[in-house]
């Protein structure tokens, strides 16, 4: 199955491209996304899928039922652009002011359908059944976690036994299969905090409660804490990204107010670092004499790959588009994704396909979310091939 897989993929190329320009071109934000459910249904038209459309978000869920009975496959892609003014000037960019598909999503979207015809075209050869998550709010709008609370896993009778999701990326070698087993992408939560002192005239400290050097010392303590007491073998980074205190150069403010991310590589230390950060800033807050509040927003969990099933891919990528366009990737990625939601309830994983432009380096190339980012078109056949054979190789036993 291995080559023909990529040779009808190729045959789909000009179809693809021409449906992720028209997204490109018009791209939305957030849960709600009406034009490109629109577009997606229209795809889909005479597929022979069973088709349905979510309540709480604009997502689409395809069933594929084969010929024959067997397991249920999962393919996701996500839909929601970034709000960005685009710069790319490319002919087909985006035509609605302040969004863009800079996460490559339109991408995802057009290869998924790209798979959804592929396999329907070869119908006759399945047992089981293929289910395409079209996702919304993927950007922080935790669009997955939406569609597991419709249903998602039950939308095709039987659950399914794999799962898996691609994410283009401008920073890998254009045509290229990325990943590994275990860990992919960090989880990510926000801390909100703020230190209450008591403000006062500058001269004279002691008659106030200072927050600011108190602020300060919460911000150093805090990598103190990472280093010493966070394993370097399940690390974790954290990085106060915001500091804001004060209104003059004479005036001791009332509080200070820090905003920062937390990101990990595993449930258990995100969690001691939750625990720790409490730790640490009531108890520099306390011994000045003040209080703070602190928030932590849980953001997306860490996005873990079953290592079977990212070595089937990685097989599968192989066979498709020859060992020389899979490269296991030695580190994760401190990033984030939503279809971390989707990987703790199924055995899955993400892959990056790699789409470079290729008169430029990967490594110096605007990445994903920048204004400037560019993919590479001629990837996206591959893409829609892994896809797809990573489909049949989990239904084809
Ligand atoms: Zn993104
Ligand atoms: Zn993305």
């Amino acid at each position: 199955m291995a080559n023909d897989v990529l040779a009808q993929a190729e045959t789909l190329a000009d179809r693809t491209i021409d449906f992720r320009r028209a997204l490109h071109r018009r791209p939305e934000i957030g849960l709600q996304l009406p034009g490109t459910q629109e577009a997606i249904l229209a795809e889909l038209t005479g597929l022979g899928l069973d088709v349905r459309t979510g309540t709480t978000t604009t997502s689409v869920v395809a069933v594929l039922e084969g010929a024959s009975d067997g397991p249920t496959v999962l393919l996701r892609g996500d839909m929601d652009a970034l709000p960005l003014v685009e710069n790319t000037e490319l002919g087909f960019a985006s035509e609605i002011d302040g969004a863009m598909h800079a996460c490559g999503h339109d991408t995802h979207v057009a290869m998924l359908a790209g798979a959804a015809r592929l396999l329907a075209d070869r119908r006759a050869e399945l047992p089981g059944r293929v289910v395409f998550m079209f996702q919304p709010g993927e950007e922080g709008f935790h669009g997955a976690r939406y569609m597991l609370e419709e249903g998602l896993l039950d939308a095709a009778g039987p659950r399914p036994v794999g799962a898996f999701a691609l994410h283009t990326s401008s920073t890998f070698a254009s045509g290229t299969i990325n990943t590994r087993p275990g860990p992919l992408l960090a989880s990510a939560d926000t801390i909100h905090l703020t230190v209450h002192g008591r403000g006062g005239h500058a001269s004279a400290p002691h008659q106030a409660a200072d927050p600011i050097p108190v602020a300060a010392e919460i911000v150093i303590a805090l990598q103190t804490m990472i280093t010493r007491r966070i394993s370097i073998f399940d690390p974790a980074v954290l990085t106060i990204a915001r500091l804001t205190a004060g209104t003059t150069d004479n005036v001791i403010p009332v509080r200070a107010e820090l905003e920062g991310t937390i990101r990990t590589l595993s449930a258990a230390s995100r969690s001691t670092v939750h625990e720790l950060v409490g730790q640490v800033v009531h108890g520099i807050a306390s011994a000045h004499g003040m209080t703070a509040e602190l928030e932590i927003e849980s953001g997306y969990p860490v996005t873990v790959n079953d290592a079977g099933f990212a070595g089937t891919v990685q097989d599968v990528a192989t066979r498709v588009l020859g060992a020389e366009r899979v490269v296991p990737m030695d580190n994760p990625i401190m990033g984030a994704e939503d279809w971390s939601y989707v990987l703790q309830e199924v055995p899955g994983a993400m892959a990056f396909l790699g789409a470079c432009p290729p008169e430029l380096d990967p490594d110096s190339a605007p990445g994903n979310h920048s204004n400037l980012v560019v993919f590479d078109e001629a990837a996206l056949a591959a893409g829609v091939a892994t896809y797809a054979a990573v489909a049949l190789d989990t239904l084809v036993r």
